[in-house]
């Protein structure tokens, strides 16, 4: 039935008992009785639409589902839909509220900056990585201008020509952003950083690397090519000068080689698909081994001492071995003659320590931290004299990351180096 049909029916209801009423009472006791009764009952009807009137006003100042009113005729009606209306605005809300709090968490994780902003770029919002690229604060600059903020030439010149169809590459706090910044909802903009700082450093110790192998390898290669030019120029060439010639190149083709291993360990080593394997290793036999390699390196030149106390311990013989005979063959290549070079091997509450101790030409300060990039040299041309490749201790860092090592360098000029390996207590093998 329609519900206006409805609401009418139980009003006339309604209306007719209270007549009845009245009229009953005139029949019964005479017309003034009749007429307060009728009148009584109207006042009554009244009374309680009234009181309703006044509930629903009450709750409209709170709205809320849980505590509607309960209704009396027409009112149950209006309250029953009041009800359902309300219940599906809370529920709405509810969804509104919980997806508005899953996009702000979303933005918060999102490793990108993002800053909404008005047309004239008064900061409304950003989160925490755009706080961080941008050095904002929403707490604090919320409605400040952002060009106030970030105040740089490029962001603002980029700003001022509104050129956003090509993203602005911006040097910021000492850190390499992409900003972007896209026009949305006419009169709003978002602002979106990407931090490209790691990439490119990693690109540019790519290019580096790229640059620095090729030259090693240019330099032994042009020699190699003037010989055989030479050689093929000069077809009746004396047999010592060609022999010593076959020498020169035969020795910058080793070169070559030493390279190409080296940068070919290097590239493994960086390379984490190679776990590191878990084998025991027996440091004295290896120690007896890199020993005499070390002698037959130095040919009597130096004086080599062994101290072996420390314990076996658990990682890759492979790349221990190369670590360690590389600090041992640097200490014996910048040891001048008659020097010493000691090798120990010791067990600390810390865990087992490998050094290696010579008195040779040391290197300066400065240098230190440096060492363990790839082709860093102190000296290039005392470097290539002893063979150096310039990856060697690029080799020495990776190995021990690996292993979850620490090398340690002292060093004075003219006095000496000691370079200390220094692994975890857990790797050692209790005997
Ligand atoms: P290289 O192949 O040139 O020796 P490394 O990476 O092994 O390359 O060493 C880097 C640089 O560190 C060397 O060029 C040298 O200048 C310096 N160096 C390494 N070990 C020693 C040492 N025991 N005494 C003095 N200088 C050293």
């Amino acid at each position: 039935m329609h519900p206006h049909l409805v609401f009418w029916i139980s009003a006339i209801v309604r209306m007719m008992i209270v007549l009845m009423g009245a009229g009953l009472g005139w029949f019964f006791w005479g017309a003034v009785p009749g007429l307060m009764l009728g009148l009584a009952g109207m006042i009554g009807l009244i009374s309680v639409q009234l009181h309703y009137l006044l509930s629903l006003s009450d709750w409209l100042d709170n709205p809320s589902s849980a505590r509607l009113p309960d209704g009396w005729g027409a009112w149950t009606e209006i309250f029953s839909r009041l009800y359902k209306l309300r219940r599906g605005d809370e529920k709405n809300q509810a969804e509104l509220a919980e997806w508005l709090a899953r996009f702000r968490q979303a933005m918060t994780l999102l490793p990108d900056g993002v800053a909404i902003m008005d047309d004239v770029m008064f900061l409304e919002w950003c989160n925490p990585a755009a706080e961080q690229h941008l050095g904002l604060s929403l707490l604090k600059d919320k409605g400040m201008r952002v060009t106030n903020l970030v105040r740089t030439p490029e962001f603002i010149d980029y700003i001022i020509l509104a050129r956003y169809e090509t993203p602005l590459v911006l040097s910021f706090r000492d850190r390499k952003l992409i900003v972007h910044i896209i026009p949305f909802e006419n009169r709003r903009q978002i602002l979106v950083t990407h931090d490209v700082t790691e990439s490119e450093r990693i690109d540019m110790m790519r290019r580096d690397f790229i640059a620095n192998a090729s030259h090693e390898l240019r330099t032994p290669l042009t020699v190699i090519n003037g010989f055989l030019e030479i050689a093929s120029m000069q077809p009746d060439l004396e047999v010592s000068i060609r022999s010593s010639h076959l020498k020169l190149m035969t020795e910058q083709g080793e070169r070559m080689q030493r390279l190409v291993e080296d940068m070919l360990t290097l590239s493994r080593l960086e390379s984490m698909e190679y776990a590191v394997r878990h084998e025991r290793i027996n440091m004295r036999q290896m120690l007896e081994q890199i020993f005499q390699e070390g002698e037959a390196l130095s040919a009597g030149r130096h004086e080599l001492v062994l101290e072996c106390d420390g314990p076996d311990i658990i990682g890759s013989s492979d790349e221990i071995r190369s670590a360690l005979i590389n600090l041992v063959t640097n200490a014996i290549r910048y040891t001048p003659e008659k020097g010493q070079v000691k090798l120990i091997w010791q067990n600390l509450p810390q865990g087992p320590r490998f050094i290696v101790q010579d008195n040779g030409i040391g290197i300066s300060a400065e240098h230190i931290s440096r060492l363990t990039e790839r082709f860093y040299r102190v000296d290039k041309s005392r470097s290539r004299e002893t063979q150096g490749t310039g990856l060697g201790l690029a080799i020495v860092k990776h190995v021990l990351l690996r292993h979850k090592a620490n090398l340690l360098i002292e060093s004075t000029p003219g006095v000496g180096s000691k370079f200390c390996v220094q692994f975890p207590a857990e790797v050692a093998v209790a005997n």
